[in-house]
């Protein structure tokens, strides 16, 4: 009978879908899946690294899973990702019951791994970075019927100096866009309606002529797609001609995540973003020309090292001036071997970083507010997704421009994109009925 292995997934998009290539090489490898950790033989955490209280968290499972272990001394417990790749042996080190370590360019190795500590009884660690692993020849295994991810690019070239992503995934490598296209394909086939292409600077993708312009026209041709959607960008890489694209082809949803990290200068210039405050504003002006109802979310991190109080008014204006739609807002964390750890303290306090985010995360919120209300009496297209959180009469779909929409069922079904009339809204959701299907 097949091992069954249970796999938790940590952090970001990419993250997930690792895992769904994870879950088809431990397939491939004649492995089952387990629904809990009490029924597996083999337990894989796949892992974040680009905060520090992610870290916490995967030490508190394995903490959990120490009793686990101790009734069943058989039991494989393995480290996958970003983690594994940044901390290594000291993984293997932690309390001695990690037995397999594995990067993110690692994954084929999988059952192979798995097998070998079964068999030598010692722990194995993979952890080399390859420069051309794609898995462009695997459709990994997705759940959701109506999105599906597909990575496109993977790793990073840009070296922000508080990330950890460029040492923990390498070097960017674009897939072929014939492999991206037949993997569009399969999932349209399947029943899949919107694909969203995932890479950690997904607008630097380039193979061979196709820029990421061309790969999101070729994926929108695939019948049976209806909707097309990124993430995540950098404002670095938004030529013209990608912001036509994106503006003008129908099935390209109109939003934009711009992460803006900072609106100083100064901090800027430190976290190697490579633009200024005044060329993020100049390029939102421009998305706003070609396309006025274009959604930008962004990211921010406060709390920098020697970020100062002016320098976090700064973010604010910047904040105040775009009025983004959603912000996704962190205090800075410092990373193990990233250049800012190497360069600069982490000088900010920790009560100075909370009392900033807090300020950050209020003005973020009356902004979406404002924003939200101004949607009252007009029509949203959205696609629906799946039931709402709070009640199975309802279902919850997401606009254009990545607002999220509930509205009552009324005869509807994931997967049809609907007309709802907006009725009310809260900072984060609109609230609407339906007006009518577009079947
Ligand atoms: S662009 Fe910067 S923040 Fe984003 S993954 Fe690359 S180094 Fe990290």
């Amino acid at each position: 009978m097949s091992e069954k292995v249970y796999i938790e997934t940590y952090g970001c998009q990419m993250n997930e879908y690792d895992t769904d290539i994870v879950r088809s090489f431990l397939k491939q490898g004649d492995f089952a899946l387990a629904a809990s950790p009490q029924e597996a033989r083999v337990i894989l955490l796949n892992t974040c690294a680009v905060r520090e209280n992610a870290h916490q968290r995967i030490y508190g499972r394995l903490d959990q899973f120490r009793r686990l272990k101790e009734k069943q001394p058989e039991l494989v417990i393995g480290i996958l990702g970003c983690m594994a790749q940044n901390l290594k042996e000291d993984l293997l080190e932690r309390g001695r019951i990690v037995d397999l370590v594995a990067g993110p360019d690692s994954y084929r190795r999988l059952p192979e791994m798995i097998r070998q500590v079964r068999q030598t009884l010692k722990p194995v660690l993979h952890v080399d970075l390859s420069e051309y692993e794609t898995y462009s020849d695997i459709c990994p295994e997705q759940v959701d019927g109506v999105n599906a991810w597909v990575a496109v690019m993977r790793g990073c070239d840009n070296f922000c100096t508080f990330c950890v992503v460029p040492y923990t995934r390498g070097r960017e490598r674009s897939r072929d866009p014939d492999s991206v296209v037949q993997e569009v394909e399969v999932l349209a086939m399947r029943g899949y309606k919107q694909i969203t292409l995932l890479g950690q600077n997904v607008n630097s993708y380039r193979a061979g002529s196709c820029d990421f312009a061309g790969l999101m026209e070729r994926v929108s041709e695939v019948e049976g797609i209806q909707r097309v959607r990124f993430t995540s960008p950098h404002p670095k890489d938004f030529p013209d001609s990608l912001l036509r694209v994106i503006a003008e082809n129908p099935k390209i949803c109109k939003h934009i995540h711009l992460p803006l990290q900072a609106g100083s200068d100064r901090i800027l210039h430190r976290m190697n973003r490579t633009y200024s405050r005044e060329e993020f504003l100049l390029l939102v002006r421009k998305i706003r020309e070609l396309c006025p109802e274009m959604g930008l979310t962004t990211d921010i991190i406060v709390g920098f090292p020697t970020e100062t109080e002016e320098e976090f008014l700064d973010t604010c204006r910047v904040m105040e001036e775009v009025e983004f739609d959603s912000a996704f807002l962190f205090q800075y964390s410092e990373r193990k071997g990233t250049t800012a750890a190497r360069k600069w303290p982490d000088d900010v306090p920790d009560e100075v970083k909370g009392e900033r985010l807090g300020r950050l995360v209020e003005l973020q919120r009356r902004i979406s507010l404002r924003k939200n209300q101004q949607k009252i009496g007009r029509e949203v297209l959205a696609l629906v997704e799946k039931e709402s959180k709070k009640s199975a009469q309802e279902f919850m779909g997401r606009g254009d421009d990545n607002r999220t929409v509930v509205f009552p069922r009324n005869g509807t079904a994931p997967g049809e994109l609907v007309r709802v009339r907006i009725t009310g809204a809260t900072s984060a959701t609109l609230l609407g009925e339906v007006a009518s299907a577009e079947r």
